[in-house]
């Protein structure tokens, strides 16, 4: 599983089936993934000094990495990705249905090893 914060990614089972969001964290030893608008809960807060309106606070609980799949914009929805060495030595995710190309990553293998 490719994912990096930052990607629109779409959950495949759960309370939050079928949405899509942006990828917030990724707790890849706990195999956990957080998703803006996905698994939210809601804090009710008094009235205090520091939030004088009360209310009620939103947090993103973190769910099962395996429950999402990334996001093809091409294909608009989820998809199984794949990996594609290009002749640079860049690789690449690519979407397994439509080939359409998800983003490196990672750099060259060339440039790296310059460092
Ligand atoms: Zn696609």
């Amino acid at each position: 599983m490719h994912i990096k914060s930052g990607d629109i990614v779409e959950v495949m089972a759960g309370d939050d089936k079928k949405v899509k969001g942006k990828v917030l964290h990724i707790d890849r030893d706990k195999g956990k993934i957080t998703v803006e608008g996905v698994g939210r809960v809601y804090k009710h807060v008094r009235r205090s000094q520091r939030n004088p309106q009360g209310g009620r606070l939103s947090k993103e609980m973190p769910i099962q990495i395996s429950n999402v799949l990334l996001v093809c914009p091409k294909c608009n929805k989820g998809v199984r990705t794949g990996v594609k060495l290009l002749d640079s030595g860049v690789k690449q995710r690519v979407c397994k249905k439509c080939d359409a190309s998800l983003g490196e990553i990672s750099k060259s293998k060339k440039k790296a090893a310059a460092k």
